[in-house]
């Protein structure tokens, strides 16, 4: 087996694995627990629209044929949404897709990558997998340093990965600050600021980047139904981009990368507003259930503006995830991110808030958290 790792690209093999949550149903049967909660893969707790649910169920009869690998309809809708062309929408198996789009329509073995420490962990793995550097800049308090950025980039640079907010950390960037930098991008590098996030962010500061598209023609930016939209399973996210770079994008992805289901799916979630609304309501309240809790019992966390939020568990966080997996409690350890005293977890529902709280009252009495 040895000799065949060693036929593996280079980047690949120096390559970590994603680590995705653990799924509920593996929770439950390695540790005898039922009705486990999972707050790890910052899902939303309140699932997909009604109306999504019976778009999806509503084509399932003709699934013997291909899916539109134009994806004609969703094009449609999503390009009134955003203000732009048909043209400048990329349609990913989720927004991941995307991202991997682009690395393998730009970028090179002889190219760099910029982006941050502590940022999503699939940006090194796009990077990777097509044998190019990946520069990583040392973070500002958790979040990006911009600065830093800049500076790391030269001629053999050719794309830079931002997340806005990022996950895990749920740090975020205002308009200003990322205008400037955007602007301050040689021609030769391009730029992806995703927006997973998007629909959570309350904050009065926050940039909708999709409005920039006309003014820089290296900018994408990507979105993804998985989060507030509650389509995680479904797998469809989006890039915007100009005509050319979105060009670029479509020859090189799978030809039906978005399946029927998916497609009928995503479009109906797009008319249902309300929906939203309820999601991010039950975010920001969720949010300022599970930090107050957490500073009750002495614990500090990461300011965050996403659906997620990670708390300091100090240096037992390994064991601390532990005990809260055998109380049926699934969050994230963020250690792979470079964060090893970290727990990230998901906002869940009022009750699903409550019973982490619960679990993590228990860990901390144990001693288990908080240890520094
Ligand atoms: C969840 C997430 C995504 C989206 O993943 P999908 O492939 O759309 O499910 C992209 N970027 C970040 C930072 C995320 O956290």
């Amino acid at each position: 087996m040895a000799e065949i790792a060693a036929l593996a690209a280079p980047g690949v093999r120096e390559l970590q694995p994603y680590q995705p949550g653990k799924p509920i149903e593996e929770l439950e049967r390695e540790y005898g627990v039922s009705n486990a909660i999972k707050l790890a893969s910052n899902e939303n707790p309140l699932g997909p629209s009604p109306r999504a649910l019976e778009a999806a169920r509503g084509v399932l009869a003709d699934i013997a044929r291909y899916p539109d690998g134009n994806g004609f309809a969703l094009k449609s809708k999503l390009a009134a949404r955003h203000g732009v062309r048909p043209g400048q929408i990329t349609l990913g198996n989720g927004s991941n897709d995307v991202l991997e789009c682009v690395a393998r329509a730009f970028v090179t073995p002889e190219n760099e990558v910029v982006f941050s420490e502590h940022a999503f962990a699939v940006y090194p793995i796009v990077t990777r997998a097509v044998g190019a550097r990946a520069v990583v800049t040392p973070a500002v308090n958790w979040g990006h340093d911009l600065d830093a950025m800049l500076r790391s980039i030269n001629a053999r640079t050719r794309l830079v990965f931002i997340a806005n907010p990022n996950n895990p950390t749920g740090t975020w960037l205002d308009r200003s600050v990322l205008e400037a930098f955007i602007a301050g991008l040689p021609s030769h590098v391009l730029v992806v600021v995703d927006e997973a996030y998007f629909e959570y962010v309350t904050e009065a500061d926050y940039p909708d980047t999709s409005r920039w598209l006309d003014r820089f023609p290296n900018l994408i930016v990507t979105r993804t139904f998985s989060k507030a939209y509650g389509l995680a399973g479904l797998r469809v996210g989006y890039g915007l981009s100009s005509e050319a770079v979105a060009d670029m994008l479509n020859r090189v992805r799978q030809p039906f990368n978005v399946n029927s289901v998916a497609l009928a799916g995503a479009y109906a979630a797009l008319g249902d507003g309300a929906h939203i609304e309820r999601s991010v309501h039950t975010n920001s309240e969720g949010m300022r259930q599970v930090v107050s809790g957490a500073e009750r019992l002495g614990l500090e966390h990461i300011p965050s503006v996403g659906n997620f939020v990670c708390i300091d568990m100090g240096r037992a966080a390994a064991v601390a995830y532990e005990s809260l997996l055998g109380r049926g409690v699934i969050v994230r350890p963020v250690a792979s991110y470079g964060m090893p005293n970290h727990l990230r977890v998901t906002i869940g529902t009022r009750d699903e808030n409550a019973r982490f709280l619960e679990a993590l009252k228990a860990v901390v009495e144990l001693g288990l958290a908080g240890l520094k």
